[in-house]
């Protein structure tokens, strides 16, 4: 269902009459390249060493004033006093700013024994998150909490890219150590690894498969056997396989793993479905359906894998939440339930399974995703999900895609039980 308003908005009329309206002003999302340098600042003192780590990312330095992204280092900043140079650093080039351009902040870990830094260090969350809403035109803001400019390479060439054009006000940590080797290749980064996506004949799961695959991966398209036509045309044109199984299957991690002998580097749960119903109105077959594909089935296939040793040293786990699950939605009682419990499973697990196994579990949790699911919603109610964001548009298949490719990145290893959302800074469970 093509977004109409946006197109309109983006003509010269649209502009105008919304304008005067005072209706939200979407900006068309720039998915191809960055329009801009790079801007680096620094507020307090700092020790991260990341001119190497922001010259890798391809982006040439800001030289007329106009930068795509700018990077604000504020790692250092311990007191309110030094606070006070978040503000002098961006209140002069906010404006400046390019149209569907990033400003990607740096905090450091609270500090557990310093309660001013944990203080100011917190205090940044609220201003990504308060400057994210009043950016406009297209353009994001995300914090990022890390120690070392290294290991956060992965995450900080995605936040400064085209691929996180629906990732706005986010906090993202990533860990001192663990971050992975860097690809040979940055462009073909999954090349030599496997990927398997549950419900990927169509919707995010595709995209997902399609994106994971031009990155390299050699692709596995799960879908139910009722799909198998469609996954197998997918999985064709990606150069992979299909397999047609019913994830609740109480076998089907089994399944899975021996179907796979050389074991999986990249394990995406996507499928899911709805049965929306009052929680007074829902019978116990809608909940417990909604319940087995969206949590019970994740959690009984990601035990089996680990425990069959099927997924690789070095592997990445992504599941999929909603933000159905963060803030809750009338009507879906069942449906949130399963996507919080995705929540838990992803922050329970991701510190283990790296010790354990070397592999990090993390989540995407899409906000309003324009998909066959979202247009079968209602009219006002689909127009309601679309425009409450901070972007005021509903996010692409892709979107979710490319933020599922950088958790599933090789040198993403330092950033673990994760939920991070895609959905444009949306008002509900922000
Ligand atoms: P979709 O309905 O278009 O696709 C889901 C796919 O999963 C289908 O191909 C379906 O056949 C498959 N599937 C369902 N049950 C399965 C099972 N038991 N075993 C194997 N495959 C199964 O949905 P979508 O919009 O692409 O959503 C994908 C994921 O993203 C879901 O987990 C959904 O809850 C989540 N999500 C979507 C949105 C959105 O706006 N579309 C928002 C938040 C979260």
């Amino acid at each position: 269902m093509a977004d109409r308003y946006l197109s309109f908005t983006g003509t010269a009329p649209g502009r105008f009459l919304t304008r005067r309206l005072g209706l939200p002003q979407p900006a068309a999302l720039r998915r191809d390249a960055l329009d801009g340098g790079l801007l680096h600042l620094t507020a307090g003192k700092t020790d991260l060493d990341l001119a190497p780590v922001l010259a890798r990312t391809g982006l040439p330095r800001d030289e007329d004033g106009r930068p795509a992204a700018v990077v604000l280092d504020a790692t250092g900043v311990r007191d309110v006093d030094a606070l006070a140079e978040v503000h002098a650093a961006l209140h002069p080039v906010v404006r400046s700013v390019a149209a569907s351009g990033r400003v990607v902040v740096l905090g450091a870990p609270l500090d557990p024994a310093d309660h001013h830094q944990a203080a100011v260090q917190q205090a940044l969350e609220g201003f990504t998150r308060s400057l994210g809403k009043e950016i406009g035109r297209g353009r994001t803001v995300n914090l990022v909490r890390l120690t070392d400019a290294a290991p956060a390479e992965s995450t900080l060439r995605f936040l400064l890219s085209p691929a996180s054009a629906y990732v706005s006000g986010q906090v993202i940590e990533v860990g001192a150590a663990g971050g992975g080797a860097a690809p040979d290749d940055w462009a073909l980064p999954l090349a030599g690894r496997t990927a398997l996506v549950t419900g990927a004949a169509r919707g995010i799961g595709a995209a997902v498969a399609e994106t994971l695959a031009g990155q390299g991966a050699q692709v596995v398209v799960l879908d139910v056997p009722q799909a198998e036509e469609a996954a197998r045309r997918a999985a064709e044109r990606l150069g992979g396989t299909a397999l047609a199984l019913d994830i609740t299957a109480a076998d089907a991690g089994e399944r899975i793993a021996a179907a796979l002998p050389g074991g999986l580097d990249v394990l995406v749960h996507n499928a899911g479905i709805t049965r929306d119903r009052r929680l007074v109105n829902m019978p116990a077959d809608r909940w417990s359906s909604v319940l087995d594909v969206n949590l019970a089935s994740v959690l009984r296939t990601t035990d089996a894998l680990l425990a069959a040793g099927a997924v690789n040293r070095g592997g990445r786990i992504v599941a999929t939440a909603s933000i159905a699950g963060l803030a809750g939605n009338a009507g879906q009682t069942n449906y949130g339930a399963s996507k919080a419990g995705i929540v838990g499973l992803v922050r329970s697990l991701a510190p283990r399974a790296l010790a354990g196994h070397g592999v990090t579990v993390n989540a995407v949790a899409p906000g309003f995703i324009e998909t066959r699911m979202t247009a079968a919603v209602p009219l006002f109610i689909r127009e309601a999900g679309r425009r409450m964001n901070s972007l005021a548009q509903g996010g692409l298949p892709v979107d979710v895609a490319e933020t599922t490719a950088w958790l599933a990145h090789p040198a993403s290893g330092a950033v673990n039980g994760q939920v991070v959302r895609v959905c444009g800074q949306s008002l509900l469970g922000a």
